[in-house]
């Protein structure tokens, strides 16, 4: 059995993938348990100099890796090459973090008290399809930094950068079985992960229904788990704020990716004095968001991932009396979408409150400050978000109210190496990235060492 996988923007075959079966997961889990206690006691700086090759290795084919993954996820080249940058950044921080995995001594009657933070073994890896090398190493880097050894699952739709990305390891030096990549159905080679004995943690992106069966499989084995699910942001807009700038930045906070983000602001909650002067300067901004061809260097956005997808996407827009304005996008062969405004929009609706995962924001009135942060925390996500206002006060009062793991003022940022990343309520359990990321890929050990009287 193998996988066709399609090109978004053509509709056609651009690969043939052969499918892997429970028992290819069985053996993978076999290879890495055989590798990890060599990995775990290679050099802390030892270690580190391979994620640094790593990272390296990565930069150097930074642009076929790019066009791979433009053309295989859909992504505007631009975004792709900035991706794929991230990739090796994220290698290169945790490279930092090997020899800053620190434990600590704690003062005990008797003796001393040390804990140490000891790897899990090995771990599995199940990633989406909208950010693929990306999402895949926010949970590698970690994972290999302190010590573990790691089997990537990619999504079916888009697995052809983590099958070079396993190649480029293994030509960076990463030992033999320390990181595999085994490509096939989630139900299936997904499934066998998440169940097998032999696999520490399960570390998942996609979406809250997967997530949360995964939650309850991990169970049975009582695996360590994060999750980093779906999302339903808000991009919350006083009247009081750069108008002209919270407009501007609006189309590249949900329509980026072709809104399958799940940091997408995929609403915008406006202060009614402001609503109309917003939408007049928002809907030029949302003219000039071009969609086209990924590898033509001026368009900002791709096609949707796959014709199933924009069925459900168009799902969410039943009719044009509910859109307010709309950009263009190509006619043809490929999965195109066009960015689309839904304003007036029923705030009970499946618009405004499940995620669409597409470039479709829905505009929505707020009265007060207090009515702002009740809007913002309506929804059983809470992974992003952004406020815009010129007054510092309300701005960190309103970060401090919605529930939401990532927060940015008078900016769309989401995502950094260097910061936590993660969601509060349905959008995830755990945190990525940041000075504590490594910690989810560790146990901490306490030993006690009795000193004598
Ligand atoms: P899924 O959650 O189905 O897929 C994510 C990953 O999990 C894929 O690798 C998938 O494999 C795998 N998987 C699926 N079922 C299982 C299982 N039973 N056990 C283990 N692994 C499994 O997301 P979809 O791709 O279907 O997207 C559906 C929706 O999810 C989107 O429309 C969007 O709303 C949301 N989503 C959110 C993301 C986010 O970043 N928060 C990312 C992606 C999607 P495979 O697909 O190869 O079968």
């Amino acid at each position: 059995m193998s996988t066709t996988v399609v090109e978004p923007a053509t509709g056609r075959a651009m690969a043939e993938v052969p499918d892997a079966g429970p028992e290819d997961v069985d053996r993978a889990v076999a290879r890495a348990r055989a590798a990890f206690p060599a990995w775990r006691d290679v050099a802390p700086a030892d270690r580190a100099r391979l994620l640094l090759r790593l990272a390296d290795a990565v930069e150097a084919e930074l642009e076929p890796l790019a066009v791979l993954e433009a053309r295989n996820a859909g992504h505007a080249i631009a975004s792709a090459r900035g991706e794929i940058g991230m990739v090796a950044a994220t290698f290169r921080y945790f490279a930092g973090g090997v020899e800053r995995h620190l434990g600590d001594t704690i003062p005990v009657a008797g003796g001393v008290a040390m804990t140490f933070r000891e790897p899990l073994g090995v771990v599995g890896l199940i990633t989406p399809w909208n950010f693929p090398l990306p999402i895949a190493s926010w949970k590698l880097a970690p994972a290999l930094a302190a010590g573990n050894c790691a089997i990537l699952k990619p999504a079916e739709l888009t697995p052809l950068t983590a099958i070079e990305l396993e190649r480029i390891a293994l030509e960076a030096g990463i030992p033999e079985g320390v990181f595999q990549v085994v490509a096939g159905p989630g139900p299936t080679v997904g499934a066998r992960l998440v169940e097998h004995p032999g696999v520490a943690k399960i570390a998942f992106t996609g979406s809250t229904r997967v997530g949360a069966g995964i939650q309850r499989d991990t169970a049975a084995t009582t695996k360590r788990v994060t999750l980093e699910l779906g999302g339903k942001s808000a991009n919350v807009v006083f009247a009081d704020a750069d108008l002209e700038a919270a407009a501007a930045a609006a189309p590249g906070a949900v329509f980026d990716n072709a809104g399958q983000d799940c940091c997408a602001r995929s609403r915008i909650l406006v202060e009614r004095s402001a609503i109309d002067r917003f939408l007049d300067l928002l809907e030029p901004a949302v003219a000039a968001f071009t969609v086209g061809d990924p590898l033509d260097g001026d368009a900002h956005m791709g096609p949707l991932i796959s014709a199933a997808h924009r069925e459900k996407v168009a799902s969410f827009v039943p009719d044009d009396a509910a859109v307010a304005f709309r950009g263009a996008a190509p006619e043809g062969d490929g999965f195109w979408f066009p960015p689309t405004v839904l304003c007036p929009v029923d705030p009970s609706s499946p618009a405004a409150r499940e995620e669409i995962f597409g470039p479709v924001v829905a505009v929505l009135p707020f009265d007060d400050e207090a009515d702002a942060v009740r809007l913002a925390n309506d929804s059983i996500y809470g992974l992003s978000g952004s406020i815009w206002t010129r007054d510092g006060g309300r701005a960190l009062r309103v970060a401090r109210g919605i529930e939401s793991g990532v927060l940015s003022i008078n900016s769309n940022s989401s995502v950094r190496v260097s910061t936590p990343f993660g969601g509060f309520k349905r959008s995830g359990v755990g945190r990525e990235l940041g000075p504590h990321a490594m910690e989810a890929y560790s146990e901490l050990k306490t030993v006690y060492w009795a000193t004598g009287a």
